[in-house]
């Protein structure tokens, strides 16, 4: 008999549980009903800066009171350092990464310097500059010799070299959409994003790297998140091919925006799940509220 399929739920305790996340959470419980399948939360807690307990309790008791149910353990990020270590260790031995010097101050004043009004610095889906992978072209000598004195340093993705290595047309299953209603079988084009960011000094894993390995480690066949990550799946489908990892299929679904038209942000107090609690409103109306138009 197959297995039955997998989904999970993925919030970061670094702010409040808003709307949006209902809205993802109860997308991934019912499809994972209807499928008969499994449904597991997990908590994206690697940025220790950012991440406190007090966030990850309000997402216990707001996910409670919504009666989401989850299997435990719940996989824990900040827990897990060593997988994502060893991911990128492969990597490094695939030559597929390197590591670079160059602080935001450097980062910034070398694309001033670049960009004239006529030609515009590339920009990735989130309109940040790309990195300028100057440090690419450093000697495997001073390298070490930067990393020896101490420097401090991010191991980049060297997205040229990786999409040359992993040698296939990248695509995925889109069972939801994109921004711009991509569905179906999606190319997936890594390039848009520059060379991302995999590890740094003060933060071991980046969110494309731990979220790839875990995704992979919990056997999760179907990702079902918000649009604003519909670009992201490109990196993450890099690094499946890279690694060797399953592709599960992905389902992207509309984001809620705010009256204003943006979307919702965790510092948005009046979508929040405890506001909404505290304003009166049932668990049931919430629910109802996040699903809409869905
Ligand atoms: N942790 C991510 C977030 O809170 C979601 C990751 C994912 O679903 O892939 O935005």
């Amino acid at each position: 008999m197959a297995s039955p399929p997998v989904f999970r739920f993925a919030p970061s305790p670094n702010g409040e549980l808003h709307l949006g996340h209902a809205r993802s959470a109860l997308l991934n419980q019912r499809l994972a009903r209807e499928a008969g399948g499994r449904f597991l939360l997990r908590i994206e807690d690697i940025d220790l800066a950012r991440c406190t307990p007090e966030f990850e309790a309000g997402i216990y008791r707001d996910l409670e009171w919504l009666k989401i149910e989850w299997e435990k353990p719940v996989r824990r990020q900040s827990e897990h350092f060593v997988d994502y270590a060893a991911a990128l260790e492969r990597l490094k031995a695939m030559g597929v990464v390197y590591p670079s010097f160059m602080s935001r101050g450097q980062i910034r004043d070398h694309i001033a310097e670049h960009e004239t009004p006529s030609r515009r610095w590339p920009r990735d889906p989130d309109g940040a500059p790309l990195y300028p992978h100057v440090d690419r072209a450093l000697t495997r000598r001073e390298r070490q010799k930067r990393i020896a004195s101490g420097a401090p340093h991010a191991w980049r993705l060297d997205v040229a070299a990786a999409m040359e290595t992993a040698a296939e047309k990248l695509t995925w299953t889109e069972l939801g959409a994109g921004p711009l209603g991509e569905t179906g079988k999606v190319t997936a084009r890594p390039e848009i994003w520059g060379d991302v960011i995999l590890s740094r000094s003060d933060a071991p894993a980046s969110y494309h790297l731990s979220v790839t390995v875990d995704d992979a480690i919990q056997g999760i066949t179907d990702v079902v998140r918000g649009q604003d990550l519909f670009h992201a799946t490109a990196i993450h489908r890099l690094l499946q091919s890279l690694l060797g990892l399953p592709v599960p299929r992905y389902r992207h679904h509309s984001l809620i925006v705010g009256e204003d038209g943006r979307k919702l942000a965790k510092s948005r107090r009046d979508t929040g799940l405890r506001a909404l609690r505290e304003s009166g409103m049932s668990a049931k109306e919430v629910r109802a509220l996040a699903l809409e138009g869905l």
